[in-house]
């Protein structure tokens, strides 16, 4: 895309989003890709010997918790080192400043970069990095301070503790697609997401199916991409200071007013 084909779709974009009065942005691991956070299968170094599978399965953790706990623990110094970079700062701006209406945003990343950045209310699709969990109860908290946690038995009933990611084969918590049910999206932006996985992956086609608009950030073409109202390629650090300068401003906000 040229410099000039980016601006036009930009602001196509903008003219899209600007009426949504609930708008949801779904980010995939573009996103935190752009600030240093290792995707999952590109992390390099001495875990290139292991299989995702074995890291991030209940069984894998079953074999071998020790070595799964040794990965999470490394991922969380990893993340603290990053930071968040203007695209993850321009969704807090957005949230803030968008004119009478709500963005609410869900991720399927893991770190906290989003909530560094300013962002409320994170849906964590896949679950938190920085949750520590009870393998037979329903305790967990967050143990974002020094992995305090993952190095005792649950205090509550003194089983085992284990990371609060969702795992392969695991179900996605209730809680966070009833939430992002309810919050009944009229437009949704979706951004760094080269493939998302079931069910995240039906919420764009389902919400464009009613008709309202769905925009796509991404370096590459997607599956979603044929489909959306309009694709921005490029990295969602460059386009999301600019898209969120356009739907906050006066000018845009008093075009959509007029369509409504
Ligand atoms: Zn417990």
């Amino acid at each position: 895309m040229s410099d000039s084909g980016t601006r036009v779709a930009i602001a196509k974009a903008a003219a899209l989003l600007a009426p949504c009065r609930r708008l949801l942005l779904l980010a995939g691991a573009g996103l935190s890709a752009d600030a240093g956070v290792p995707t999952f299968r590109g992390e390099g170094g001495v875990w290139n010997e292991y299989r995702a599978e074995d890291l991030a399965s209940a069984d894998g953790f079953a074999r071998d918790p020790e070595t799964v706990w040794d990965w999470y623990r490394e991922r969380r110094l990893h993340i603290a080192g990053c930071e968040p970079h203007a695209g993850q700062r321009a969704v807090a701006l957005l949230q803030q400043h968008f004119p009478a209406a709500r963005v609410q945003i869900a991720t399927t990343n893991e770190d906290d970069l989003l909530e560094r950045a300013g962002v409320r209310d994170v849906v964590h699709i896949h679950g938190s990095l920085f949750t520590t969990r009870c393998t037979a109860c329903p305790w967990s908290d967050d143990d974002h301070v020094d992995n305090a946690l993952s190095l005792m038995p649950c205090p509550c009933c003194g089983a085992a503790v284990r990371p609060g990611s969702v795992w392969f084969g695991e179900a996605l918590p209730r809680s966070a697609l009833d939430h992002l049910h309810d919050f009944a999206p009229d437009g949704c932006l979706v951004i760094g997401s080269s493939c998302l996985v079931q069910p995240a992956a039906g919420i764009p086609i389902d919400i464009q199916e009613h008709g309202y608009p769905v925009v796509e950030i991404n370096p590459e073409a997607t599956p979603l991409s044929p489909v959306v109202s309009c694709s921005i390629r490029g990295l969602a650090r460059d386009l999301l200071p600019p898209l969120t300068d356009l739907l906050t401003s006066s000018i845009v906000r008093d075009q959509a007013r007029r369509q409504a």
